[in-house]
Formats: C-alpha cells, sequence, structure tokens
C-alpha cells in the first residue's frame, strides 16, 4: 500500500474504503501535494475489486478550509507532480500557468471523482469553504454532522466561484446565486432542505452513520449500482452541467487574468488584506 502524508488510507469494513484527508492543524486545506494524494487514494480504491463504495471524510473539527493559500511553491510542486503533456511553466506567462494547474488540479480531478464508477459518499463535519465544495460535490451522496457550514467566499477574492462551478446543480439557481453573492454560510439543515445533503446528523454520530450507509449499499449488485449512477450522471450532463461548468471555468480564468492585469496577483488582494479572518478561512 502506498505511503500518504496528508490523507489516510483504510478500508473500514468488508467492501468500503475511507480516504481521510489528515491535515487537521491547517483546517485540511488542499495544497499540491494533498490533491495529488488525494487523486491516487481515489485511483487505489477505484481499481481495487473488493472496494464497493468510497468515503471521503476528514479529520479534525473541519473538514475543508479550501485551497491553501499559503503554498507559496504551487507551480513548482505542480511541475513536480503534473500528467499534462506539454507545459511550459511560469516562463510562458499571461493566462497559462493559473489555467494549466487549475484545469487539472480543480476542474480535473473534482471531474474525475465525480465519475468513478463506485458510490461514494462525503462524510462532512465544520467548516467546508470554497475549494472544500470541490471535494464534497464530485461525491453521490453527501452525510453531513449538525455543525456542518458550507461556503463559496470566492467573490471576495475577485473570482467568479470555485473552479468545480455545480451551485446551479446542487442548490438551484436562486440559492446559487445567494450563496455566491454574499458568501453566506449555509447551515447543515438548509443544505438539507435543499437537496445538496442527503442526511444530517449528531457529530457524534456521524462517522457511525456514513458507514452504515455504506454498508447498506455495498450489499447491492455492483454492476447496477455502477449504472445507475451514470444514468443520474448523464441526466445532469443532458440539462448542461458540463457545458455551464465548462464556460464558468473559463469565466473564472478570466477573473484571475482581469486581477493580474489589475493587481498584479490571481486574486484581489484586498481579500488578503482583510485578512482571511472575514471568512474564517484563516
Ligand atoms: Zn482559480
Amino acid at each position: 500500500m502506498k505511503e500518504f502524508n496528508t490523507i489516510n488510507y483504510e478500508t473500514p469494513a468488508d467492501h468500503i474504503a475511507r480516504i481521510t484527508l489528515d491535515r487537521p492543524r491547517s483546517r485540511n486545506a488542499q495544497d499540491t501535494h494533498l490533491l495529488y494524494e488525494l487523486n491516487d487514494a481515489f485511483d487505489i480504491a477505484a481499481q481495487d475489486d473488493e472496494v464497493k463504495v468510497i468515503i471521503l471524510a476528514a479529520n479534525g473539527p473541519h473538514f475543508s478550509s479550501g485551497h491553501d493559500l499559503r503554498e507559496t511553491d504551487h507551480f513548482e510542486n505542480f511541475n513536480a507532480h503534473r500528467t499534462v503533456g506539454t507545459w511550459c511553466g511560469l516562463a510562458c506567462g499571461g493566462a497559462e500557468p493559473v489555467m494549466t494547474r487549475e484545469r487539472e488540479l480543480y476542474l480535473g480531478f473534482s471531474e474525475r471523482w465525480r465519475n468513478i464508477p463506485k458510490p461514494t459518499i462525503a462524510q462532512v463535519q465544520g467548516k467546508c469553504i470554497a475549494g472544500g465544495l470541490m471535494l464534497i460535490w464530485p461525491c453521490d451522496l453527501i452525510v453531513a454532522s449538525e455543525d456542518a457550514l458550507f461556503q463559496d467566499n470566492t467573490i471576495d477574492m475577485g473570482v467568479s466561484g470555485v473552479e468545480y462551478f455545480a451551485h446551479p446543480t446542487e442548490l438551484g439557481s436562486r440559492k446559487a446565486k445567494e450563496l455566491l453573492f454574499t458568501a453566506d454560510w449555509l447551515s447543515a439543515a438548509e443544505a438539507h432542505r435543499l437537496g445538496m445533503v442527503n442526511h444530517v446528523v449528531p457529530l457524534m454520530e456521524l462517522e457511525d452513520a456514513t458507514l452504515a450507509l455504506a454498508r447498506r449499499i455495498a450489499k447491492k449488485p455492483m454492476f447496477a449500482l455502477r449504472l445507475a449512477k451514470e444514468a443520474v450522471n448523464t441526466f445532469e450532463d443532458a440539462r448542461g452541467r458540463q457545458a455551464g461548468m465548462m464556460n464558468a471555468f473559463n469565466l473564472h480564468q478570466l477573473c484571475h487574468s482581469h486581477n493580474m492585469q489589475v493587481h498584479e496577483m490571481p486574486i484581489d488582494p484586498g481579500y488578503l488584506r482583510d485578512g482571511f479572518g472575514k471568512s474564517g478561512q484563516k
């Protein structure tokens, strides 16, 4: 079994794999290394014929604070891991470095995990901010604890929404706009009411409830599970999810490019100046 530094991989029950984010002191902020480890772990679970259901969980009080904005050598780290063929790195200048990295790491990975041909369940507690949504939204089911809070604060950074733009699919258009425009917290109860979350349980019961759900699903015929997942996913895509998401990703890149021209950095520096604390992302 591969050794991981930023995640844990275990099989807590027959036919179930659990991948756990394990940077609790950084509120499970996602740096380049963590995302590649997470992708490797999903690959292991997807390719293991014994595994029928995959749980994505997180250690510590918060699921994830989003992308790790403190990672200063993210392009070098991307260059060390990347799977895209042609890339001239920072030497390209312009929009290419950011777009290439985010296309693979953010949109690419999340879309890839969404299409794993096995049921996946996100187990969410505490805060799940911006990039955190890009880990749970690709999962088929979401179980949240009562204290779970969801937020997309990218507009505060001068960007039009996270790279994996599933807001309209997850929340409906009106609530999606409100989440984006205000960066207000979405509670677990409200997320449940809107259909974004399947079940809300007390924090103490979160792990057991998620595992119990996974066990029930793992008893079903694998091929039928896989095809049911594919049927729903194809339905969403026929409604325009994939094309809408691609457009939103390109608009997101336009925001980075605009910020580079105006502020010489890909996000609005006002966000960093005012402190990450505004959104609880620190
Ligand atoms: Zn971005």
